[in-house]
């Protein structure tokens, strides 16, 4: 059985969120490579630098940090490890204005959100709890600029390997997986989770085109790195993860459930985004709470628009969702 890069450490990182620490990989070898940052928070900091110790090295030593994804809680830290260690940092483009400008991304975004949760029948209470927990969470990082891009089929070496970039859209638009041959070993960050289903979180197009349908994208993602029948993965939350075919299996059984689930409660009637999600996650507190929980059903409404089981119907300014009958679907 191959193993894991020896060159490859696992540092944990403590979070303020409800995810618990994040898994950055220190990679030793020329340049010395960091995957992921952190969030910018004295815990994760201090966690940081005592891993880095426990190795023979110190922030000012990092030499390129690779970017997996756009979320704070991996990219919280970067700017400040490039300010003191002059770092390049490698990410996907499509993170690059996130990095830039965190909070001006969120502010062009806004009017996408806002038009889905009109349609969606969204109460303006829980649209501002929303609006709130979104402007919260520039706290937990530095902008960063001057960052290169990696993209599918590139290849990085680090840890003494040879690595391949995979663009791997779902969980985030501009995810990026890293995938070593020879000791099959997936770097999955959060496109693959051990002990939980990562989000399908909703974003809006770049530039003019449809919405990104980001379960389907992460459900044939999940699919296509299971195909490269990996020894082991390394995600970015909790253990490594040993059986990744039988992972994926697990999660598209899941999604299929939660989908007869929606079927279920549609059962005859025609119900808002809002409508569906409230009997589905009857207890959600916060506004990222929310988000997601809205997130997960549009991505299962998406997949079951693209099955021809659903469909959507406008009227007086909401799209109201319905189960198809069975002599209409298509295919
Ligand atoms: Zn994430």
């Amino acid at each position: 059985m191959p193993s894991p890069p020896s060159h490859l450490h696992l540092l944990s990182l403590p979070t303020p969120f409800p995810v618990g620490a994040v898994n950055v990989y220190l990679a030793e070898g020329d340049p010395l490579t960091l995957i992921d940052a952190g969030p910018k928070d004295e815990p994760a900091r201090a966690a940081l630098e005592d891993g880095l110790a426990a190795h023979g090295h110190r922030v000012e030593d990092i030499r390129r940090i690779v970017l997996t994804h756009h979320h704070v809680d991996h990219i919280g830290l970067a700017a400040e490890i490039v300010a003191r260690s002059g770092a390049e940092v490698l990410t996907h483009p499509y993170n690059l204005p996130w990095l830039e400008d965190y909070v001006g991304a969120r502010i062009r975004n806004a009017p996408f959100y806002n038009q889905i949760w009109d349609e969606g029948g969204v109460p303006e209470q829980i649209v501002e709890m929303m609006a709130r927990a979104s402007e919260g969470v520039a706290q937990w990082l530095d902008p960063l600029t001057g960052a290169n891009t990696i993209d599918e089929g590139d290849t990085l070496a680090f840890a003494d390997r040879e690595w391949r970039v995979h663009h791997t859209p779902g969980h985030a638009g501009g995810l990026i997986c890293l995938w070593e041959p020879l000791s099959r070993t997936l770097l999955s960050n959060d496109h693959l989770l051990r002990d939980i289903s990562s989000n399908p979180v909703m974003e809006p197009p770049v530039g003019q085109g449809p919405r990104p349908k980001r379960l389907v994208e992460y459900l044939r993602e999940m699919r296509r790195m299971a195909g490269l029948d990996p020894a082991i993965a390394l995600p970015g939350h909790g253990e490594a993860i040993h059986d990744v075919p039988g992972l994926v299996r697990k999660r598209i059984a899941f999604h299929r459930r939660r989908a007869e689930k929606i079927l279920a409660t549609l059962d005859g009637e025609r119900l808002t985004l809002w409508e569906l999600t409230r009997p589905l996650f009857p207890r959600l507190s916060t506004g990222m709470d929310f988000f997601l929980a809205l997130s997960e059903i549009q991505g299962h409404l998406d997949l079951l628009a693209e099955s021809g089981e659903v469909e959507p119907t406008g009227a007086d300014g909401l799209l109201r969702w319905k189960h198809r009958p069975m002599s209409k679907r298509r295919g």
